[in-house]
Order: C-alpha cells, then structure tokens, then sequence
C-alpha cells in the first residue's frame, strides 16, 4: 500500500492490536466498534481494510464521514484510491472516476451491490437521506457539533441505518477534552477493552501505561553533551519496567511483548466493542519518540493536552478554568517599556477596534514561550478617521531598547476586522504586510490559534481560533514560576488592577447545543476584555512568524530491527504543533538556539539498546504525569 508507511501486503501481525477490530468487524453480535486512539497506531489502515472487505465479499452503501469534506477528498485521494488501485480485486471492482467529474467521484464511489459516499461532518448535504449500511467515522472528536441546523452528523447517520439489521458502525479518533469528548462519551458505553501485554520475565499481563515509562537524568556532575536539548534529561534512554517484575523493557522487548498481547473487556458487552489503543502499542512509535514529545510538551499546557490525546490516547482533563485576577496583580516585576529583558528575543502586538478607540497590546516572547507583557496602549478617538491610525503605526514602528544593548522592533501584528470598522483595518494592513500587520477574524470552537492557510471564502483575513488562544492564554497564567510558558508582567500603570480584571474576566461553560455538551467561553454581561483580546491577538500574532526557538527534536530514523518495520514512520508529527522551525527568517538569536553549529546533531536515541541491566549510581527519572 502506497498510503501506508510501509510498502507491500498487509501484515496484521505487525499491529496485533488492529487483529481485534479487525475480528469485530465481522462479529455479527456487534453492532459499534469505538476506537480512542493515540496518532500513528494504524486506525486508518484498518478502516481500509475493512472497506476492501466490505467491497469485496459483503457489498453494500457505505458512508464515510470525516470532519470536513476538505479531509474527506484528501482522505480518498491519498489513502483510498492508492489502496484500490494497488488492490487487483478492488480494481476491477470500484468504477474509475470520469475525469470531467473527478471533483465528484473524490466523495462518492460505486462498485457492484453498494457504494462509498465520503462527507464532512460540515456539511450536512452529504447526509442526506439515503440508507447506508456501514459508517466509518474517522477524528470524531473533530467533528463539527451540528451538521448545519440539523443536529448531531452521527445522530443523522445513524438514523440512516435503522433499516438494516446488520447494521455497523466504526468511530475512531484520538479525544479532545474530558467534558466534551464524544470519542470518549461513547467508549464509556462500551464494553471497553483495553490491550494485555505478557512481560518476557515473569509473563503477568498488563496494559502498558505512562506512570511505568522511565529515563535516566544526567548526575549534576556529568557535562552537558552537544545536542541534548533536554538536559538533563535523556530521553534517548526510555524505557518501559513491567509492573510486575520491575525488569525493564527495551524498544524491541516492548515491540515483541505487544505482538504477543491480547484484547480483554474491562466492561460488560452490549452490542458495543471498545478498542483502546494508546501509543506505547504503536509499532511505528518508540519510547524515545514519546518522552521527547513529553519533555517537548510538559510545561505549556496546551501543548501537554495534545501530548495527552494524541499519544496516550486519552482525554484531556481541564484544571479549573478561571484565574484569580488578584493572584496576577502581585506578580509585577521591575521592567517597562524603556528596558526590555534580556528573555525577550520578539516583539508582536494585538489590535482591538472599538467604536471611539483602538487598545494595543505589545507581547515580548523568548524560548519555550516564555513571555513578557511588555506595553498597553489605549488611543481614543475615532477609527472612521485617518489620524488614529497614523497614531497607530507610530506606536508599531517603535523601537525597544534591551538589557543587553539589542534593538527590537514589532515584528508581527495582528489587527481585529470584526467591528464596525473592518474596511479601515484592511486598508491600514493592505501596504503594511511586508511589515506583518495581518487582518484577522476570530472564531470560536475547535481550531488552530494561527489557521494554516488564508481565509479560503474571503482572501483578506487571517481566521484566528479564539477558543484555542484563551485555552493556552488561561493555561499559560495559571504557571506559577518563570521559566517555559510563563508570563511576566511589569509593575505600571498599563498593567493595574483593571487590566488583570479583563484579562481574566472570562470563563469557560459547559452549555448544551441540541443535546451536545460544547466548551464555550463566556464574558460576563458587560464586562470589558479589551485586555484578554489583544492578548489573543497577540499571541496570533506570534503564531505567524515562523521564529521558533525550541532545540532541533531529534530526527526519527529507526534502524531496521526484528518486530520494526524497515521504512521511517511518517515524518510529520502527529503531534500537532508547534510547528517545524523554518529557515526563512534568520535572527541571530534563534539561529543559535535552533541548531548548533556543524549541522544537526549526532542521534543518540534511535537504535534500540541491547538488553541491560539497571546501572548503579545512575539517577532513574519517573515520570511523574498522571501517576
Ligand atoms: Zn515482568
């Protein structure tokens, strides 16, 4: 399969796990299968596998839903037309699109005794009332709440099926948040297998899980080596200890005892299997993988919620989300404007537009996030006149002075389009992108802070997730010490009591749209928030540039080892952002810190150690999260 990491025929041997869903697939007793799941652990290829089966012995209408039909057509070009051309039986089977009709035949496919309709979970067209058989439902926990006004795509799915006695159903998706999770809504329901794994010492099973996960730690004395960007941690020296025995497992002890593991129900069957599959049963992942993903991730909170759904399979559980604003107030430190802190390596701002004013808020960040509000600006007047915005650009084309003799200007800005005045923003952005002062629209619900493309409806702005940037914003203030993903605040005027009041002035509800629980944030009704949207902006603002500070990850280039396929997992992470580092803009500063000189550094953690004893003297770290 062309689509897959691994080239040639289908080995199920390879992920034993997928062997399960493969079997309840065909359990006529069964009628959902439901998958929370880790990224790379192989769901898609068993819904392939599935779907040729279908197509080939058992055909009938089929219907795949994915969260948006964008994802659907780039599902069935990349991932299901190679596997039926790479398939003789299904060649010969499902049509060949028309080419005047490609766009068409991308999202709906016959072949003899049914055929696949592919939709998104936005658009509701595609739901329409035609009797399907079979649903496939991949990222559920993406899904769009309601497809249109007409509620729940799976509910609308599943209404569709009611005619058929051997009905199926197959939902798959790593979950999001604990509260709102539908993923997880629905494994509760089920009979909640979880995979046992027998230790190659003492043969006791388990389920593999974070807490038995270790690495050593550098001794104080030992030297910093070059290229160990999580000194002192080590993560190339992950492993796993069974919780039986204590004996430690390597990369390829773990890979033989997963083959070897099995399924077992921790919950009463009724109709509905439940698969777990958290990463640590991925063959195409190694524990290196997995605890750099977790040093990469442990101290910005929304960084550690995609860690926790995408490689332990696992929701997300919210601390309390409110910060006190008095708790902020105290945390002024000594620094403003006229000396900026040696930390800060960039300057962004964020625009609000009011009916009599402009508010401005310029944000200083540094490595891993840290960040430093740095100044507020309030400038009355009225946005329907040019002056104010010459006002403006004076106070974007300032210079900063810092503690260690640098010059920083602005180097992004993002301006909010949204108000009355959203003509007058796209204007004063329009000569003014070569300088990055972006107009942008925020939308709420389950998006990127920093979309990855232009506004595909409308060319002129930058949609910014605003739910997802007060998430992190709200995360981030709860911190309680500098260092990664912390934020300063100077004593002064621009940061006083009010400012503190509106910027921590919202809060997240739980609120029902047609049955569904959804995560909203709320202001109170007239409040002002001024301060947490130019934040918001801000931060976008950040997103933007493609500067990122963090240490190069180490490359992941498994050796060919027994139990390990030959080919490199996919080499784009799964793991969402932050994204790549991006040679384009070159700042001394974070060219330093990006890579060092000589090119990347020598890969200490790829090649499975052989088995080995636990060292004397060595300092074992444990993993401390959700243990
Ligand atoms: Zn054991």
């Amino acid at each position: 399969m062309e689509a897959a990491a691994e080239p040639g025929r289908w080995v199920t041997a390879r992920a034993e796990y997928q062997r399960g869903i493969m079997n309840a697939f065909s359990d006529t007793t069964v009628h959902t299968i439901v998958v929370p799941k880790a990224a790379q652990v192989g769901f898609t290829e068993c819904v392939l596998n599935a779907l040729g089966f279908i197509v080939h012995q058992d055909p009938c209408p089929i219907l795949i839903l994915q969260p948006t039909i964008d994802a659907g057509e780039t599902w069935s070009k990349e991932r299901l037309a190679p596997m039926v051309r790479d398939t003789p039986v299904l060649r010969g089977l499902v049509r060949q699109p028309i080419s005047r009709y490609v766009e068409n035949s991308l999202r709906f496919k016959s072949f003899p005794g049914g055929y696949m309709a592919i939709v998104g979970s936005n658009a509701p067209a595609g739901l329409a009332a035609r009797p399907i058989r079979v649903v496939f439902a991949d990222e559920v926990d993406r899904f769009k709440t309601s497809a249109g006004t007409e509620g729940d795509p799976l509910q609308l799915a599943a209404k569709r099926q009611t005619t058929f006695w051997n009905r199926k159903t197959l939902l798959g998706s790593s979950p999001g948040r604990k509260a709102t999770s539908v993923i997880w809504r629905e494994w509760l329901k089920s009979d909640q297998r979880r995979f046992y794994v027998p230790c190659p010492q003492c043969e006791e099973k388990q389920t593999l899980r974070w807490e038995n996960v270790r690495w050593d730690k550098a001794a104080d004395s030992e030297q910093r080596r070059v290229g160990a960007p999580f000194w002192p941690h080590k993560p190339e020296t992950a492993y796993y200890v069974c919780e039986h025995c204590g004996n430690p497992w390597d990369d390829v002890v773990r890979w033989e005892a997963v083959s070897k593991g099995e399924w077992r129900a921790t919950a009463p069957f009724n109709g509905i299997a439940g698969f777990h599959i958290p990463g640590f049963i991925s063959p195409w992942l190694t524990l290196t993988d997995i605890v750099v993903e977790f040093l990469k991730a442990k101290d910005v909170p929304e960084l550690l919620q995609v860690w926790v759904n995408t490689v332990l399979g696992e929701p997300f559980e919210d601390p309390a989300e409110t910060v006190e604003s008095s708790s902020l107030v105290s945390r002024g430190e000594q620094y403003g404007p006229e000396l900026i802190p040696e930390g800060v390596k960039l300057l962004v701002a964020g625009v609000d537009v009011q009916g009599d004013r402009l508010e401005c808020q310029v944000l200083g960040f540094g490595p891993r996030e840290e960040c430093w509000a740095i100044e507020y600006h309030v400038l009355p007047g009225d946005p329907a006149q040019q002056h104010l915005w010459m006002e403006l650009d004076e106070q974007l084309l300032k210079v900063y002075p810092t503690e260690d003799e640098r010059q920083l200007r602005i180097r992004a800005v993002c301006i909010d389009t949204g108000g009355h005045h959203g003509n007058q923003v796209l204007a004063f952005c329009k000569g003014r992108r070569g300088r990055k002062v972006l107009p942008i629209k925020g939308a709420s619900g389950a998006r990127p802070i920093w979309p990855k493309r232009e506004s595909k409806a409308k060319k002129d702005f930058y949609v910014v997730g605003v739910d997802t940037a007060k998430d992190a914003i709200y995360g981030r203030l709860r911190i309680a010490k500098p260092g990664p993903g912390y934020i300063h605040f100077p004593v002064g005027v621009d940061f006083n009591e009010q400012y503190f009041q509106q910027l921590t002035c919202e809060k997240v509800m739980t609120r029902y749209r047609l049955g569904h629980p959804v995560r909203v944030w709320e202001k109170p009704p007239g409040a002002k928030n001024e301060a947490l949207d130019t934040f918001v902006y801000a931060l976008a603002a950040r997103q933007a540039l493609p500067i990122r500070f963090e240490p190069v990850p180490i490359p992941i280039a498994p050796a060919p080892v027994a139990g390990r396929p030959a080919e490199p997992p996919p080499p784009k992470s799964l793991f969402g952002p932050p994204p790549p580092p991006m040679p384009a803009e070159h700042e001394a500063e974070s060219v330093r810190e990006r890579s060092p000189p000589g090119g990347p550094p020598p890969n200490p953690g790829i090649t499975p150690r052989p088995w080995r004893p636990q060292l004397r003297g060595r300092r074992i770290l444990r993993s401390t999260y959700m243990s």
